[in-house]
């Protein structure tokens, strides 16, 4: 797979403020917030888009879920709430294609979303 601004993060050649690192994934702060918090959950497993994912998967996905909401309550928004993101491909608006997971908070979400 091409390399992207992910893989380059999680080769440790671009730096990020990591707010998780484990073997299966990283979390960081988003560099154009658009929420007071703003993180992505990106995977170590370089999977283009969410339609790309494969029945081998669904573990690694369950875990990205569960990362994001462990660090959406470190980040204080358990009980206020949060809303969790994939953006898929063009008409879902993903600019990178390595899959990663938004983790949008600290102020009221509208529905629908733009
Ligand atoms: P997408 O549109 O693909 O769902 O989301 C990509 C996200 O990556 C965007 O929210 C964008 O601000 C973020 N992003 C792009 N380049 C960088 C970077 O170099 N560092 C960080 N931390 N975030 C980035």
């Amino acid at each position: 797979m091409a390399e992207t601004i992910f893989s380059k993060i999680l080769a440790g050649e671009i730096p990020a403020d990591k707010v998780w690192d484990d073997p299966h994934c990283i979390a960081i702060r988003d560099i154009s917030p658009q929420a007071p918090v703003h993180l992505l959950v990106i995977p170590r497993k370089p999977i283009e888009t969410i339609d790309d994912a494969a029945p081998q998967d669904t573990a690694l996905l369950g875990h990205l879920t569960w990362v994001a909401a462990e660090v959406a309550r470190r980040e204080g928004l358990g009980s206020n709430g949060y809303r969790l993101v994939w953006n898929c491909r063009d008409d879902g608006g993903q600019e990178v294609p390595h899959i990663h997971l938004h983790v949008l908070g600290g102020r009221r979400m509208k529905w629908p979303p733009g």
